[in-house]
């Protein structure tokens, strides 16, 4: 990987060639129908009609004020619905799923968009892709080497890379012009931060305030570099040095992880390099950042309103490799409800039996997961859940309850 590439000027030259779009192609309206016909749902309107509380038999449902689709998903699925409307005749592909969520993917297989194929290792396989086809890339976006690879196949790339992302390419291609480092909030192996890490030169991912913590630490102190190497050796950039690629440091973020925890992570390091080179020289070792997306903001934040109501259990929709919605769990289990993350109605199995993914751990069925007589239950979904299918979930609850 040539991790010196101006990427800005890649992006540049991408922007003008005619092969390559980011915009709609002027279907918007019929891509809106087919939207609003597959994900629309009439009952949800009717929650937030109710101020978010609405109650069936001995159901209470409190609706999150801020849940499912996010403008930035909204974007690309209608783009990508657009592009089959634009070329209905060539070949399409997708680099990835376009978000998180099964029945939208399943909706793109069914218009005979193809995924590019995975190797069981896990590497992509562009071999199917000729000339001429074209190459849809996700909303989390896609790294530097699969963008220059498409464009020199000389495939039509259609761009829905979501602009909160772009934003924090900026960020790090910032940090890339001054010679700092990035460290980026995320996980190393999410779609998003793989693309990101992928705009910077040299990159360090931390998962947590925990890991943070640790990189602070050695930055102040010092410690076992082998130790280190080890600890993020998925994490960083070819070479990384500890001991002389921590003194200049920008953060930039995951756009969907925990923003409490992203802002910590900011001020921690803030604090740390000021310690360290005093606060007169703080602008020649450390790059401040604002990426938080609004819409993964919003989400949390409803969430920590409606865990303050007293609910009997919380669900929590969406795709279980959906690093937002898995983040809206964490903030459940941090109030020690019962919660279940499923990603589709079909994981109720009965009025006794639920299959759910707890955070972290492997997909497993719990029993006696619907308490009995009146219950309050509390209902949010991912940045990338149509409200059909919180809709699904909803009535599913109310019938096997009343
Ligand atoms: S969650 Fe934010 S960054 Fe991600 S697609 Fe939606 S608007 Fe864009």
């Amino acid at each position: 990987m040539d991790n010196t590439l101006d990427t800005q000027a890649m992006r540049r030259a991408l922007h003008k060639s005619p092969n390559y779009f980011r915009q709609g192609f002027g279907h918007g309206e019929e891509a809106e129908s087919t939207m609003r016909s597959q994900y629309h749902s009439n009952l949800i309107q009717t929650i937030r009609d109710h101020n978010y509380v609405y109650s069936e038999g001995d159901v209470t449902i409190y609706l999150a004020k801020s849940f499912g689709f996010c403008w930035g998903v909204e974007r690309a699925v209608a783009m990508a619905y657009e592009t089959r409307t634009q070329f209905p005749k060539e070949r399409i592909w997708i680099t990835n799923e376009i978000i998180h969520n099964p029945s939208v993917n399943a909706k793109l297989k069914e218009m005979e968009v193809q995924f590019i194929p995975v190797d069981s290792s896990g590497t992509k396989d562009f071999s199917g892709v000729a000339q001429g086809d074209v190459v849809i890339l996700p909303a989390f976006g896609a790294s530097v080497q699969e963008t220059q690879l498409l464009d020199s196949l000389g495939s039509k790339i259609v761009d829905t890379t979501c602009p909160w992302v772009s934003k924090v390419w900026n960020r790090v291609e910032k940090h890339k012009k001054a010679d700092f480092t990035s460290i980026v909030h995320g996980k190393y192996n999410h779609e998003e931060t793989i693309a990101t890490s992928s705009y910077a030169k040299r990159y360090l991912v931390v998962l947590n305030i925990q890991e943070a913590e640790y990189v602070a630490n050695y930055i102040l102190n010092g410690g076992s570099r082998q130790e280190f190497l080890g600890k993020f050796s998925k994490a960083t950039s070819p070479d990384f040095d500890p001991d002389l690629d921590l003194e200049r440091i920008g953060v930039a973020n995951q756009t969907t992880m925990l923003k409490g925890e992203t802002e910590a992570i900011g001020k921690l390091f803030e604090k740390t390099m000021m310690q360290k080179y005093g606060v007169e020289n703080l602008n020649q070792h450390f790059l401040a950042f604002n990426t938080i997306c609004d819409a993964t903001q919003e989400r949390q934040d409803a969430m920590f309103e409606i865990v303050e109501e007293e609910l009997d259990l919380m669900i929590v929709i969406g795709g279980y490799n959906s690093s937002n919605t898995t983040h809206l769990q964490e903030i459940a289990i941090e109030r020690n409800l019962s919660s279940y993350h499923i990603d589709d109605v079909h994981r109720i199995l009965s009025a006794e039996v639920i299959e759910h993914k707890p955070l972290g751990k492997a997909i497993t069925q719990s029993s006696n997961w619907l308490p009995s007589g009146k219950i309050k239950v509390g209902v949010t979904s991912g940045a990338s859940t149509p409200d059909r299918v919180v809709e699904d979930v909803i009535n599913r609850i109310f019938a096997l309850k009343n």
